[in-house]
């Protein structure tokens, strides 16, 4: 189905993209009952490149069960920790075998550059595999001396408490991430011996439909793992609002998230959220100029601004403003665009014409508030859906474009003059996903650390994540905390065992 102007990728790529899309539902390859499909589009060139189905109600109720009938099967619910230590450990093979296959599938769906997608898309997603398989065998209670001070002194008792598998797990994930998101929720899932039924975001479904085939290949039983393609407001809000779901992982949008929140509330299904951001950066006066400013330029246009935890808000100590600027709008201005399958590329097309709309409009709004364009200011001339890296200066905190999550390449860049200040302004927001620190300072950074409202502070990097460390946000970023052991949290319930010995 690729045109002849695209850029080359793999025999097996090619192969993917030929074979048709079908729901994964209970080990089986399944149509949407009425036959409808979505088209996915290729955001370099706007041509489509696939079709999936158009999946609602009927097909994620069929998944929803077959995740149930997974979840209470003997061939799952008693597999040893070891074997499910095993199957995560082969899963991960599969995807680091598969790796080029799969990053250049993102690099196509998404747009992302394609040597980026595997090494750090793919990259995150083996060595998340395999740190989640090694929590399959370590999931652990405690024990304790009851106190019992109503008790008669001669009561012998003894207590402790276990860890079980939350049940089945509704996973809904986004476009900017598409298959380390998944893993992201599957890992964990498959560590505790949960069941899953992922829907992907409806624009990047197709990574998620090959690790389905990957899964298969590692020998999951039937229904451990389903995935099901289709829209939020149909497919995913019956995901959300399922009877049948004991857990909702979802990452989106602050606005979604909030509805799937409640939709899981109603029926008191465990949820965690992971959601929008709108994070600081913030340059001391000490700091390394060209060092910062390239690090600014990374945090925001890293994965075209099209980050949860993107660098959106750079706020520069007025000493060092003029220079710290001028060295992000030089980047930004030399920042090779094209599509993610050019290995050249440096910045790919935003995710859809929505979306590049969508920032060019905040670009405009900002202007119309007084803003001043530095550089960059709009839709690259080319086809696709590209927006040039651009920076912003002149603003004023109650800016829409200060305030908003744009989820594009616009960065806001702002002066201050005091560390008390900036703690205020940094903190000034709905948000509370990430932030970065860029000083040698140690007393000034560590001083300043704690002052900020978010789930991760970075110190002279930003947006690294590893998947030993908690993630998550404050406030409106979300409700819980992904990767780490943190994760097995999310998906176990504790249960306490009191015994009376005597
Ligand atoms: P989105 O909220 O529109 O969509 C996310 C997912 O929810 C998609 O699969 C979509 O189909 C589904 N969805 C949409 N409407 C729904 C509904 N009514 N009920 C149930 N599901 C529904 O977000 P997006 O535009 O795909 O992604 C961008 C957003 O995701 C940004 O706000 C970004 O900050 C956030 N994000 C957060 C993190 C994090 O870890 N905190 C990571 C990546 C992205």
């Amino acid at each position: 189905m690729h045109h002849r102007s695209e850029p080359l990728f793999s025999a097996m790529t090619a192969a993917f993209l030929d074979r048709s899309k079908r729901n994964f539902i209970g080990g089986q390859w399944l149509s949407a009952q009425d036959g409808s499909t979505i088209g996915v589009v290729d955001p370099a060139t706007g041509q489509t490149i696939a079709r999936v189905p158009d999946s609602g109600s009927a097909e994620i109720d069929l998944a929803v069960q077959a995740a149930r009938r997974a979840f209470e099967h003997p061939s799952w619910r008693r597999a040893k920790s070891s074997e499910r230590e095993r199957l995560l450990l082969k899963l991960a093979d599969l995807v680091e075998q598969h790796g080029r296959e799969l990053a250049e599938i993102e690099a196509l769906d998404n747009g992302k550059p394609v040597e980026v997608a595997h090494a750090v898309d793919v990259g995150m997603c083996v060595s998340g595999l395999r740190y989640m398989a090694g929590w399959a065998t370590k999931i652990e209670g405690s024990t304790l001396d009851p106190g019992l001070p109503y008790m008669p002194p001669e009561g012998e008792f003894f207590a402790f408490t276990r860890k079980q598998p939350v049940g089945v797990v509704g996973a809904i994930i986004p476009w900017n991430f598409p298959l380390m998101m998944a893993i992201w929720k599957i890992a964990p899932a498959l560590a505790t011996g949960c069941t899953v039924v992922l829907k992907p975001a409806e624009d990047t479904p197709l990574s998620a439909l090959r690790l389905a085939e990957l899964i298969e290949m590692a020998g999951y039983p039937a229904g451990v793992v389903n995935v099901v393609t289709g829209y939020g407001h149909k497919a995913g809000a019956a995901l959300a609002a399922h009877p049948g779901i004991d857990k909702v992982a979802f990452t989106g949008s602050t606005e979604v998230g909030k509805r799937v929140g409640h939709a899981a509330l109603d029926n008191m299904t465990r949820m965690s959220l992971e959601l929008g951001g709108k994070s600081p950066v913030i340059v001391l006066e000490d700091v390394d100029v060209s060092r910062a400013a390239a690090g600014a330029a990374n945090a925001i246009f890293f994965n075209q601004g099209q980050v949860c935890s993107a660098g959106s808000r750079l706020f520069i100590h007025e000493r060092v403003f003029d220079r710290v600027v001028e060295g992000v709008a030089n980047i930004a201005s030399q920042m090779k665009l094209g599509p993610g399958l050019d290995s050249s590329t440096q910045l790919g097309p935003l995710i859809s014409g929505k979306q590049a709309d969508r920032v060019c409009r905040y670009i405009e709004s900002g202007v119309e508030e007084g803003a001043r364009v530095l550089t960059g200011g709009g839709r690259a001339d080319r086809p696709g859906f590209f927006v040039a890296p651009t920076v912003l200066v002149d603003t004023s905190d109650s800016m829409r474009v200060v305030r908003e999550e744009i989820f594009g390449p616009v960065l806001v860049a702002m002066p201050f003059s005091d560390v008390d200040e900036v703690a205020r302004r940094a903190n000034d927001t709905p948000y509370g996903l990430g932030a970065s620190i860029w000083s040698n300072d140690l007393r000034a950074v560590h001083r300043l650390i704690p002052r900020i409202q978010a789930g991760t502070v970075w110190v002279n990097c930003h947006s690294l994540i590893d998947n030993a460390l908690p993630f998550g946000g404050f406030k409106q970023s979300g409700i819980g905390r992904e990767l780490g052991r943190a994760a097995i949290d999310l998906y176990t319930e504790s249960q306490s065992v009191l015994i009376d010995l005597s």
